[in-house]
């Protein structure tokens, strides 16, 4: 056989590189931001357009480059910042590869400007697909200045592979974090689409997070502090009363490096333990400094992963620090999630003002029609006792309530399986109890039910919910006193690109300020304490997933109002509730499973009991 291994051409191998190295947009800026802090910028600004798509700019005041240098800068394994494999193992800079300038350049269109200080005139290199389409002397300030356009423009597969402008921007917004962060003694501007969005003055560390994260940052934070023969432990974590349904701002920084650290991160979640709820993160912003010969931070293309030679010490110091620190600043006693709850004020009124009086008319009230709503549900489950007859009666005029407004929509017949053979269980459901906080269960002919309140609830407010985003006619309650809420830059736009969705279901916005939103009303079902909460949860969903078109903006809407306000494993029911949401489950479209595909019931024949006894 004839031989058949050949070497790739360089424009191949570096395409493959690409591939490792460049997995989207947010991958180019974080390359190019390090590059300039590499070349010792002390101001950098970032440019981006269409989510990084069009174009991404990074232009710092650097050490800049010679002709020479700038021309082999693309060379793939071309590094100034390591000689031999021992430098690998007493790094100071964020790159050493040699491949993040070759692998950019061969996926797409990109022009460098340099200068050097000594240099008179500087250098402008234009290359696409990785050749060198020309190199002209230039007249420019001293530094660099890289211009990446249409990234992916010759690798289709790849570019259609790409999320929306808007999720690209999130993930460059991400990485912006995570490099300013990191070196808050360097200026920083970020412009998007033309405008700026941030203007991040060099500063201490503590200035940075509030610049990025907006005013309300600054209260949240408790400094931690330790030094050891193995490591100096610096920077903050967020007070246990302010950990988020969502893990959001986590931190890990090792030597001016944001590092990923499952491991590191078990530690901070072991200092809260038993502080914060569960099911919620603490916030951190963590600095470790330690020997640069004691991390590895090769074992990954994009250098996130990083192996400590100690981490088990390491863990243990962490951990020690965060409860020290949690301990000094008293932010423990202040917290006391044992209370029974049985006890307490019900939470939607506890912090209510005296609302003010206003009259509904129900028009489709009839007093002989049994009616029952179960705790927090929507006002239009109070129409839900028709759920049952809805289930035999297949196609009719539905008619929900809405406090005053009422309308009627055509429903569908409700494909119900269970009860088809059960016409008389209307007659049956008399009793219903509940389990453990967490089931209720209730007799039919063939047997019984046993539906799991949370999910089941979860279901009714999705259906509800949907509607509202459908017809657009979300209820909204006025609030008496408007809410300031207090977000960050990022949290903002977000807010912006749902907002008409939110005004949908009932949101009531007044003005959005620099750092602050006026809400004038929410939806009827969401109590004014939990406004924050739910809108914090909103807004950290919308930041984790992919909202691509405005279908799956509001069924994630839906989605994630139903989860967050939905009744919860541990709460008590009474037993009109229970009907009711009984009721309000068997109405819905798809009673069998909850919005996120669990099961909302489960029914116990009388055969499968007899089959127990025998
Ligand atoms: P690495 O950063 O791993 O060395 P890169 O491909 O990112 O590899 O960059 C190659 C070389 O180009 C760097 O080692 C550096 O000498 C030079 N370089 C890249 N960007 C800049 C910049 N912004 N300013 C000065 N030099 C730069
Ligand atoms: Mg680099």
């Amino acid at each position: 056989m004839a031989d058949i291994i050949r070497l790739l051409p360089d424009h191949v191998a570096n395409q493959i590189a690409a591939g490792e190295v460049v997995q989207r947009p947010a991958s180019v800026v974080k390359e190019l931001l390090e590059n300039a802090i590499d070349a010792k910028a002390t101001e950098i600004k970032l440019i981006v357009k269409d989510g990084g798509k069009t174009l991404i700019q990074v232009v710092d005041n650097g050490i800049g480059m010679s002709d020479t240098d700038a021309r082999l800068s693309f060379e793939r394994h071309a590094t100034s910042k390591i000689q031999k494999a021992e430098d690998l193992f007493n790094l100071s800079t964020k790159g050493f590869r040699g491949e993040a300038l070759a692998s950019i350049a061969a996926i797409a269109h990109v022009e460098m400007m340099t200068r050097t200080e000594d240099q008179e005139v500087g250098t402008h290199i234009k290359i696409e697909g990785g050749k060198i389409c020309s190199q002209e002397v230039a007249v420019v300030p001293k530094g660099t200045s890289l211009m990446v356009k249409n990234l992916f423009f010759n690798i289709p597969a790849r570019r259609n592979f790409l999320k929306s402008d808007q999720v690209e921007f999130r993930h460059i917004t991400d990485e912006f974090h995570r490099v300013a962060l990191a070196h808050p003694q360097i200026e920083f501007h970020f412009y998007n689409n033309g405008g700026e969005l941030f203007n991040l003055p060099a500063n201490d560390f503590r200035k940075r997070i509030v610049h990025i994260f907006g005013r309300k940052a600054n209260e949240k934070l408790v400094p931690i502090n330790e030094e050891t023969n193995v490591v100096k432990i610096s920077g903050y974590i967020q007070k246990p009363e302010f950990a988020k349904k969502s893990r959001g701002e986590q931190f890990f920084f090792a030597n001016n490096r944001f590092i990923k650290s499952p491991y590191l991160h078990h530690a901070v979640l072991g200092a809260f333990e038993g502080l914060i709820k569960p099911g919620t993160h603490p916030g951190y912003f963590i600095c470790l400094e330690v020997d640069p010969a004691t991390i590895d931070i090769n074992i990954h293309p994009t250098k996130t992963e990083v192996k400590f030679d100690d981490e088990h010490t390491l863990y243990a110091y962490l951990k020690s620090t965060i409860k020290h620190s949690l301990g000094q600043f008293n932010v423990v006693p202040s917290l006391d999630f044992e209370k029974d709850q049985n006890l307490e004020t019900p939470y939607d009124f506890k912090n209510k003002n005296a609302p003010v009086p206003s009259i509904t008319v129900d028009v489709g009230f009839n007093p002989f029609k049994e009616t029952s709503s179960p705790k927090r549900t929507p006002s239009y489950s109070k129409s839900s006792a028709k759920g049952w007859e809805n289930m035999y009666e297949g196609l009719e005029k539905k008619s929900f309530e809405h406090g005053a407004s009422t309308f009627e929509v055509e429903s569908e017949e409700i494909n119900s399986t269970i009860f088809d053979s059960d016409k008389d269980v209307r007659d049956t459901i008399t009793t219903t109890f509940q389990l453990r906080k967490k089931y209720i269960v209730t007799t039919i002919k063939s047997g019984m039910v046993v539906i799991n309140q949370s999910r089941a609830h979860q279901r009714v407010l999705y259906e509800g919910f949907l509607k509202n985003l459908t017809i657009k006619e979300g209820v909204s309650q006025q609030l008496l006193f408007p809410l300031l809420l207090s977000f960050s830059k990022v949290e903002l736009e977000i807010l912006k690109e749902i907002k008409e969705n939110l005004c949908a279901v009932g949101f009531v916005f007044g003005n959005i300020e620099d750092d602050a939103v006026e809400i004038k009303g929410v939806p009827v079902m969401v109590a004014e304490s939990e406004v924050q909460m739910v809108m914090e949860q909103l807004i950290s969903d919308f930041q984790m997933e992919v909202s691509e078109d405005s279908f799956s903006q509001s069924d994630m809407l839906a989605k994630t109002l139903a989860k967050t306000l939905s009744v919860k494993t541990g709460e008590v029911l009474d037993d009109a509730s229970q009907l009711g949401l009984v009721n309000d489950l068997f109405a819905c479209k798809e009673a069998t499973l909850s919005p996120f595909n669990k099961r909302t019931y489960i029914t116990i024949t009388e055969n499968d009991i007899d089959r127990k006894f025998i």
